[in-house]
């Protein structure tokens, strides 16, 4: 008699943090941090989770950084005892899938997703590049919520308008909650701006924007740093001419000293 072989997943860490960026930001997720990206944007401030490494880090009690270490890759059933023993009553509000880029795992969380949220009653967010429409599609009915990114090609030196919109629709035709984030510097590029701002409006102008500040974590050839706040102004009122919602926010959890 012969079993199916169940998916694995390659994993950074398991803890519990406050989100620091976002629709969510405040909030107290259980964050699950997956080895892998498929991107190399300058600003990454998780470049670590590019490669996999042998080992993941697993919290054992919420907030105390007291981790264990357990080989990689892991089974669907470790990660559902880890995450039943860091889930608190009361203590969370949702579940983080964070990477590097999550839905590089799809297959593996197309079978975890539907019993974490059966042993923990939490929403599921995912954090994501929003440039995997397909993959994204095979968890969709997974999540409650999506912060996915609009990379800008002077960012990531690549073409990605159209599998952002493609993304984003296929969010906005679930009945889950999306927002859009763009990463800012000082050489942002305006009319990539307004061109993101149409991509999301042409879509439902009433999704949320995030503009967020780089914060500079590595010096590089291409990050001159934060923009000015007369630059922030002058885009964000550029991007309301097409949207309700144009919010700029830094990520929080670096002023609290949370990385
Ligand atoms: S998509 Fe995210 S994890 Fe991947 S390189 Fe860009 S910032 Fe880093």
């Amino acid at each position: 008699m012969s079993s199916a072989i169940q998916p694995t997943a390659r994993l950074i860490e398991v803890f519990s943090a406050i989100q620091g960026e976002g629709l969510q930001v405040g909030t107290r997720q259980l964050f699950i941090r997956f080895a892998l990206c498929d991107l190399r944007c300058y600003f990454c401030d998780s470049a670590h989770t590019w490669s996999v490494p042998e080992v993941c880090h697993v919290e054992q009690t919420p907030g105390d950084r007291n981790f264990e270490t357990y080989p990689n890759p892991v089974s669907e059933r470790d990660m559902l005892k880890w995450i039943e023993r860091l889930n608190q009553p009361g203590l969370h509000d949702s579940i983080s899938l964070t990477g590097g880029e999550p839905l590089l795992h799809a297959p593996f969380l197309v079978q975890f997703l539907p019993q974490v949220r059966q042993l923990t009653q939490l929403p599921v967010y995912l954090e994501t590049g929003g440039h995997r429409p397909q993959e994204l599609a095979m968890v969709l009915p997974y999540l409650d919520s999506v912060g996915m990114d609009i990379k800008l090609p002077s960012v990531s030196g690549e073409e990605r308008w159209l599998s952002h919109a493609e993304f984003l629709l296929l969010c906005r035709s679930s009945s889950l909650e999306v927002f859009v984030k763009l990463i800012i510097d000082c050489n942002t590029n305006s009319t990539e701006l307004e061109q993101s701002a149409q991509l999301v409006a042409d879509i439902d102008p009433q999704i949320p924007v995030f503009l967020q500040p780089v914060t500079p974590v590595v010096t590089s050839e291409y990050c001159a740093g934060s923009p000015l706040p007369e630059q922030v102004l002058v885009w964000q009122g550029l991007m309301k001419r097409t949207l309700k919602q144009v919010r700029v926010v830094p990520q929080t959890h670096k002023m609290i000293g949370q990385l």
